[in-house]
């Protein structure tokens, strides 16, 4: 009998597990572009209690997050956070990169074939038909038979159109020809009415009215270097110094804009815009709004991550999500939506800085050192150029110049690599077709594996060591396998989230694994993560 009891327990248990597959109304995703993980603590003595805190406080951190690819860019970023994948299986290499068939540089989103909507520029010729694998927003879209609506929006055009997918029902960014948010005839033949109208408020030149300058007194900054410093370059055709004057940077004033915490507020309001506008949220069938900050990115590369610049922006970017948050709960319900917080990669410290207090790091000149390269290579085999492109840390080997002139393209491959190792910013060079023989550390050996293309990539890689930088004495950036460019944050928030920690290694394609766990869908198409058990819990 009591047997009986039981197994009926069971039995009711395991029926009301198979029905629940309740999902949240709305799923928003936010990528702050070059966010580093450190800045969640770092800046948090000035954080308010319903930003990063909140998140923290109330959602699960993933506190060691990896991106498990080189190289470390926006495009491939927004790529693995939405497909689950990497550049081996996705095809976005970089943000540009090399095409040998046509012998040039092709961008992450170009699309000739398309048009502009929204504005008379050429900043719409876009689409993600570049994007080999679907994204978790193309699968939700697929699973709800296209009830489900996806929206994204950034600055910039590829932290829109990636996270969109192919099916997102409109991917808007930013065309500083018009001042305002256009998308592409691969979406729609024309803006929506929201859009049109939110556009017509002209909010950036309501912003750009009132310079940058710090929230609290400058004197208080005391996480960054002091303003006037020789590690930091100037705003688009402004100053390096605060106030940052938007109208002193003239015809650049989009261009700074962007470079300014007042664009991510912009986005946040665009965002509301969208939420209201699509209805998102509004039913029980789930929505996804992708939002990405580019600003932090801009803003990041110009000062690099120890200037009051960066340390304001997140201060300011904190009370931002504040408002979003609250606002979020207002119109969707606290608890009726899930909110993942990441970033496409972080940044290094500028090497100049790192020098001037004795730390490892340095930068070079890749062109100069193409250049040497090939005037070497033409003393030994009587041919040039035998480089015919560098670019993602990778040389292109003219296969067309080798082939004619019946070289062997192997002996090419080992006397350039006996060149580059003895070169003093690099650590280590690998030939593609055969990385298992480069002997690299695991981690390291993975990450270029899966950066690795074999219908897209060069022929030899090349890895700096620590802290070593292409160019930028002033400003900062990314790229490489390091853990200051790949460890991101990753927060999870709202919607039956248990609130916690964990410090165990997850990777940056978990992400989109575990959203389709959370929502019970199928995994993008080339997805090759791990459900964050944690979270789903
Ligand atoms: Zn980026
Ligand atoms: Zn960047």
């Amino acid at each position: 009998m009591r047997l009986t009891i039981l197994s009926f327990i069971l039995l009711l248990c395991l029926s009301s597990a198979a029905q629940d597959i309740s999902r949240p109304k709305l799923v928003v995703g936010i990528v702050v572009d070059q966010m580093r993980w450190d800045y969640l603590y770092r800046f948090q003595d000035r954080y308010s209690s319903g930003g990063f805190k909140r998140l923290l406080r109330e959602g699960f951190s993933c506190e060691n997050t990896l991106i498990p690819y080189t190289p470390t860019h926006t495009a491939p970023g927004h790529a693995c956070v939405y497909t689950g994948s990497v550049p081996a299986l996705h095809g976005i290499m970089g943000n540009y990169w090399y095409d040998r068939h046509q012998k040039r540089l092709v961008y992450c989103t170009e699309d000739t074939t398309e048009h502009t909507i929204g504005s008379n520029s050429t900043a719409g010729k876009m689409s993600p038909r570049l994007l080999w694998s679907s994204t978790i927003t193309d699968e939700l879209r697929l699973a709800t038979n296209f009830r489900s609506k996806t929206i994204s929006i950034a600055m910039k055009d590829r932290a829109a159109i990636l996270p969109g997918g192919h099916a997102s029902n409109g991917s808007y960014w930013f065309d500083n020809a018009s001042g305002g948010w256009i998308t592409s005839s691969f979406y729609m033949e024309q803006l929506p009415d929201w859009m049109v109208q939110f556009n017509s408020q002209k909010l950036p030149e309501f912003y750009m009215k009132q310079p940058w300058k710090p929230l609290f007194p400058i004197s208080t900054y005391h996480q960054s270097t002091s303003d006037s410093n020789a590690f930091e370059a100037k705003m688009p055709g402004g100053d390096m110094m605060f106030p940052h004057d938007f109208v002193a940077s003239g015809n650049h004033r989009y261009e700074a804009f962007r470079t300014s915490p007042a664009a991510c507020t912009y986005t946040f309001e665009t965002a509301k815009a969208a939420i209201v506008g699509e209805k998102l949220g509004a039913d029980e069938i789930t929505d996804f709004l992708a939002i990405s900050l580019s600003s932090p990115d801009y803003i990041g590369h110009t000062f690099g991550p120890n200037s009051i610049e960066v340390e304001d922006t997140y201060l300011r970017l904190d009370r931002d999500l504040e408002t979003f948050l609250k606002y979020l709960d207002a119109r969707i319900g606290k608890g009726q939506y899930l909110v993942f917080l990441t970033s496409d990669h972080a940044a290094a410290h500028n090497p100049t800085f790192l020098s001037s207090h004795k730390v490892a790091g340095g930068s070079y000149d890749p062109g100069a050192v193409k250049r040497q390269l090939n005037d070497s290579l033409a003393n030994v085999f009587h041919v040039t150029p035998l480089i015919e492109h560098y670019s993602n840390y990778q040389f292109f080997l003219n296969d067309s110049l080798i082939r004619a002139e019946k070289i062997s393209k192997q002996e090419v491959k080992n006397y350039l690599s006996e060149l580059l190792i003895k070169h003093h910013a690099i650590s280590q060079v690998v030939d593609l077709a055969n990385i298992d023989g480069a002997m690299l550390p695991s981690p390291v050996d993975m990450m270029v594996a899966n950066g690795y293309n074999q219908k897209l990539s060069g022929d030899l890689q090349v890895i700096v060591k620590p802290q070593w930088m292409e160019h930028h004495r002033v400003g900062t950036s990314h790229g490489h396998w390091n853990p200051y460019d790949a460890h991101i944050p990753l927060l999870w928030f709202g919607w039956k989230v248990p609130q916690g920690k964990t410090n165990r290694q997850v990777l940056m394609t978990d992400i989109a694994a575990t959203l389709a766990a959370i929502l019970h869908i199928q995994a993008p198409s080339a997805s090759i993560g791990h459900v964050i058990e944690e979270v789903v819990r």
